[in-house]
Formats: structure tokens, C-alpha cells, sequence
């Protein structure tokens, strides 16, 4: 896909997601004290960059796993239908699962997401969001720790694509439409 051409606004700086990042951490760190052994999950692609700076912010011993999930594919509207593209390694049953999730914004992915790994009769599944997009949910969804509530703009960076690009952005920005400019 050619996306068509946009600016992007700075929405969130490096320096902020930084600092929310090290107190979310310092939170899941409290909330898992004596937990034998905790399973981070990772959504990708988008929770990559997330996930990489919170874990080495967690005081716990913990797993590192990953699941992808088709949601937006290359389009900008969540498609409804999710599916499993690429499956957890390690088995959950019994454990404390903790999901990390890039953006939380009609609730499709992430409920279905819970919903297989439910099946899977963990110990306790919890979820960190990166941002959330409250005014665009239509799924309830239950996330013990948000790192960001946003409006309803379409973002990128720090892991968040646009077709691809500015997963590498160091911050969050908003996508602007040169029309709209
Ligand atoms: P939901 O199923 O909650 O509608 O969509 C969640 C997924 O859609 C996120 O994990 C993310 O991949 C994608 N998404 C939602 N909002 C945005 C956005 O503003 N920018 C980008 N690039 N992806 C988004």
C-alpha cells in the first residue's frame, strides 16, 4: 500500500512514554510480588517496542511469548474478524499471563484474543495497554494497567505502523492528511 500523504503530530514524547513506562512497570512488579514465574505475552507486531522496554523494567522473573492476531491488516478500520496468525510456544495453563497490548480501540482484537487464551485455563489473565481509545469501543474489555487514554486519532510510532512505516518513531504521533491540513 502507498499511504497517501500525511504529517504527523506529536502526541505523546519519548521522555513521557519513558516515565510512564518505569511506573507501570514498578505497578505490575507490586501486583505479581511472589509469583512463581509470569508469562508476558506480546501482541504483534505492534506491542514489540512496548514490550521490550517495560519487561526490562520488571523486577520479577519472568517468560517472554508472543501471539499475533490479524486485526487492521493494511487498512485503518479493524476488520472484526480475528485470527490467530501466529500461536503462543509455551503452554499457559495454570500460569499468571500477563497480555501487552499496543492500542486498545473498538475492543475486537483483545476480547477475542482473552477469549482463546481463557480456553486455556490460566492461573489469572491480566492486560497492560500501551493507549487506549475509550471513545471508540464497542467490546468491553478489561485491562488492569493503560499506560495512555488518547482521542480517537489514528497514531503511529513506537511500534505502531501506518502501512508499515514509523513502527520506528521513538514517539507517538497522530496521523494528519495533507487534505486536511
Ligand atoms: P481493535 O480490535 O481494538 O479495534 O483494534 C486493536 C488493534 O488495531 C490494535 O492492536 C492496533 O493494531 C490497531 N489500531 C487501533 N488503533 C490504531 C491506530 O490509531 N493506529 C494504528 N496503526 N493501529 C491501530
Amino acid at each position: 500500500m502507498n499511504p497517501r500523504p500525511y504529517a504527523i503530530d506529536t502526541l505523546i514524547s519519548a521522555k513521557a512514554i519513558a516515565a510512564r513506562v518505569e511506573s507501570l512497570a514498578r505497578e505490575i512488579s507490586e501486583f505479581y510480588q511472589g509469583t512463581e514465574k509470569l508469562v508476558v505475552v506480546g501482541l504483534l507486531r505492534g506491542s514489540f517496542i512496548f514490550i521490550a522496554d517495560l519487561v526490562r523494567e520488571i523486577d520479577l522473573p519472568i517468560e517472554v511469548d508472543f501471539l499475533e492476531a490479524s486485526s487492521y491488516g493494511n487498512a485503518m478500520e479493524s476488520s472484526r474478524e480475528v485470527r490467530i496468525l501466529k500461536d503462543l510456544r509455551g503452554e499457559i495453563e495454570g500460569r499468571d499471563v500477563l497480555v501487552v497490548e499496543d492500542i486498545i480501540d473498538t475492543g475486537f482484537t483483545l476480547s477475542h484474543v482473552l477469549a482463546i487464551l481463557r480456553t486455556r485455563r490460566p492461573r489469572r489473565l491480566e492486560v497492560c495497554a500501551l493507549l487506549d481509545k475509550p471513545s471508540r469501543r464497542e467490546v468491553a474489555v478489561d485491562a488492569r494497567w493503560i499506560g495512555f487514554e488518547i482521542p480517537d486519532r489514528f497514531v503511529v510510532g513506537y511500534g505502531i505502523d501506518y502501512g508499515q512505516r514509523n513502527r520506528n518513531l521513538p514517539f507517538i504521533g497522530a496521523v494528519r492528511f495533507a487534505e486536511h491540513s
